[in-house]
């Protein structure tokens, strides 16, 4: 199907000629006609991406009149950002039709400009909830005569708390408005919203319901979750090329995953809510124009950025819920591109994978965890396709290269190329060259997380806080949690003593919290006397303790302090100061 036959003014269609769009999309395909032809009310699962705001808004252009300074359409979005975005995309599709005015309304702005805009009678509000309340109340905006109410993103204008908004907007409409909602996912509020709002409605689904976008591959790589980071950096550094956006599930774990990514020479930053909306903007901006290569974020925080050919989306942590991880992965393969959804997962997750599958209707791939020669062979030839493809100016170089071909004149091709390529490539070579294999070493996910648990052997801890300290066990599994962060740590059997509690936990969580519990000052966490099956483990802390104190540990030997897993958490630490790093390069190429 083509533009024009979907019988579009043809100011639509040039300005849609002029913006590049050669076929409609297939929201586009379903929407347009059903708009221009029908009279009922729709509800279209489609994600942003999708062509939905032309979906909508070639044929709401086309059916309102220009001539009329009343507002006849009203588009309600979750974020300022996306706002922004409609009301752009809308000016661009109308931008050969005259005298039609859009204004965008939205919080954070001095609601002044707002106002003078809305003196310019427009025929198009695209708002966000709350600012538009705040205008009506102040009789500034009028919705009695509105001939189109479009509700976008509506799962996340729900998850954001806009539910009584909407409803007292809703009412501000009369009866005759048509209702068109679009949402990513279908929960039951939408359905609710959808049945006691709007009439006989037509449902438009791309995909299976709830489905994510074909365009994207969904893989997971199983590790253990004091790895998390070292796997984040072997995935970005097999894919030197990455544009996207790494997703943590805390404000807290957001800053630090993004301070070391910076600390380790990644072109990354963090968004977040403790930012101010002015270093929000400046984050967004930067990432937006590719100035940021990576972005790590919390899913709140990142609701309002609109970016379209991100490459990858990393999920440092699995959302709980499975529509999350919808409009996660959502964020990449839009607009017919191909794109890459990653989950750093650990064993006792992998029946969250297979419920994020089931409602997706979408196969997840197990990858393994590159080790380091396949990461040190990515780079190396990423490298070489680099120096194949760099643009060369003979006219800026041509004064230097007699003296620079008379200083290398007695090295061979090949010393030449091995020289320059070790140049660069040193530092991958030694951080890689020992990299432990990250990989949990057990078959491929198979059977449910409850299954694996159940089987698994118990072990008695005992921790140093008993009676004495007021122990409950709710207390103690309140200081698990905290410790861990990671609240899928079976406890159980816990008995509380004078000076100690011990409790059970599946061998295989055992060293999890150990490690969690290394940290803690004063706080000792033990095999308890007479648990045989403890060994490795209590090994492993033996040999952690004497590295803290300088001496070689006793299985790993000779290294001391600096194992090769704290000496290669920072492999370019320095490479600012002598050169700027690859990542830095490619911003600027
Ligand atoms: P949306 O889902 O509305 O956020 O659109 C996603 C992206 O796809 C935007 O950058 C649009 O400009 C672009 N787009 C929308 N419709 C088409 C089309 N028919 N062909 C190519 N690109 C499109």
């Amino acid at each position: 199907m083509t533009f024009k036959e979907l019988n579009l003014k043809p100011e639509l269609l040039s300005a849609v000629e002029e913006l590049g769009f050669e076929y409609p999309t297939p929201v586009q395909e379903k929407t347009i006609p059903f708009v221009l032809t029908s009279n009922s009310d729709l509800v279209s699962l489609a994600q942003t991406g999708t062509g939905k705001t032309a979906a909508f808004g070639l044929p709401v252009l086309h059916l309102i009149d220009p001539q009329i300074r009343r507002v006849q359409a009203l588009v309600l979005a979750p974020t300022r950002e996306l706002c922004l975005q409609i009301s752009k995309d809308l000016k661009n599709y109308s931008k050969n039709m005259s005298g039609l005015a859009i204004v965008p309304l939205y919080g954070g702005e001095d609601i002044r400009i707002q106002l003078r805009q809305l003196d310019t009678s427009p025929q198009i509000l695209v708002a966000t909830p709350g600012r538009l309340i705040d205008l009506i109340e102040r009789g500034k905006v009028k919705l009695d005569a509105l001939d189109f109410l479009i509700l976008d993103e509506a799962d996340e204008m729900l998850n954001m708390g806009f539910k009584e908004d909407i409803e007292t907007i809703l009412e501000q409409t009369p009866d005759t408005r048509r209702t068109l909602l679009f949402s990513a996912t279908m929960p039951k509020e939408i359905a609710n919203i959808a049945r006691r709002y709007m009439k006989d409605f037509e449902e438009i689904t791309i995909g299976a319901r709830n489905s994510a976008s074909d365009n994207v591959a969904h893989i997971y790589y199983i590790a253990q979750a004091r790895h998390r980071y070292l796997v984040l950096k072997r995935i970005v550094d097999m894919n030197p090329d990455i544009y996207g956006i790494v997703f943590c599930r805390t404000r807290q774990e957001t800053k630090e995953v993004a301070e070391k990514l910076m600390q380790d020479g990644y072109n990354a930053d963090a968004l977040h809510g403790d930012l101010s909306q002015a270093q929000r903007d400046t984050v967004m901006a930067k990432f937006r124009v590719r100035n940021l290569q990576l972005l790590v974020a919390t899913d709140v925080a990142a609701r309002g950025l609109d970016v379209n050919n991100l490459t990858h989306v990393i999920n440092y942590n699995l959302p709980d819920d499975v529509e999350v991880y919808t409009h996660r992965s959502g964020r990449t393969g839009r607009a017919n591109k191909k794109g890459v959804s990653m989950s750093i997962i650990h064993t006792k997750e992998k029946f969250k994978i297979r419920d994020i599958e089931k409602m997706l209707r979408k196969t997840f791939e197990r990858q393994a965890i590159p080790n380091g020669l396949e990461v040190c062979k990515k780079q190396l030839f990423h490298l070489i396709d680099r120096m194949q493809k760099v643009e060369v100016d003979e006219e800026q170089i041509a004064p230097y290269m007699k003296q620079i071909v008379k200083q290398l004149e007695y090295l061979t091709k090949e010393d030449l190329l091995t020289r320059f390529v070790s140049l660069e490539f040193n530092r991958f070579l030694n951080y890689y060259k020992d990299a432990e294999d990250l990989n949990v070493s057990e078959a491929p996910a198979r059977g449910s997380q409850k299954g694996d648990a159940r089987s698994g052997r118990r072990i008695r801890l005992k921790i140093n806080l008993g009676e004495k300290q007021a122990m409950t066990p709710k207390r103690i599994l309140g200081i698990i949690n905290d410790v861990t962060g990671d609240k899928s740590i079976s406890i159980a059997s816990i008995e509380i003593a004078k000076k100690f509690t011990f409790f059970d936990v599946y061998a295989d969580q055992v060293e999890r919290l150990m490690e969690a519990f290394l940290h803690q000052d004063g706080i000792e966490l033990a095999e308890a006397k007479g648990s045989k099956s403890y060994s490795a483990a209590s090994n492993r802390k033996t040999e952690r303790a004497a590295q803290r104190k300088g001496e070689p540990g006793r299985k790993r030997g000779g290294s001391g302090r600096k194992s090769s897993a704290t000496k290669s958490e920072k492999p370019w630490r320095n490479r600012e100061r002598n050169a700027p790093s690859s990542s830095a390069r490619r911003k600027g190429k």
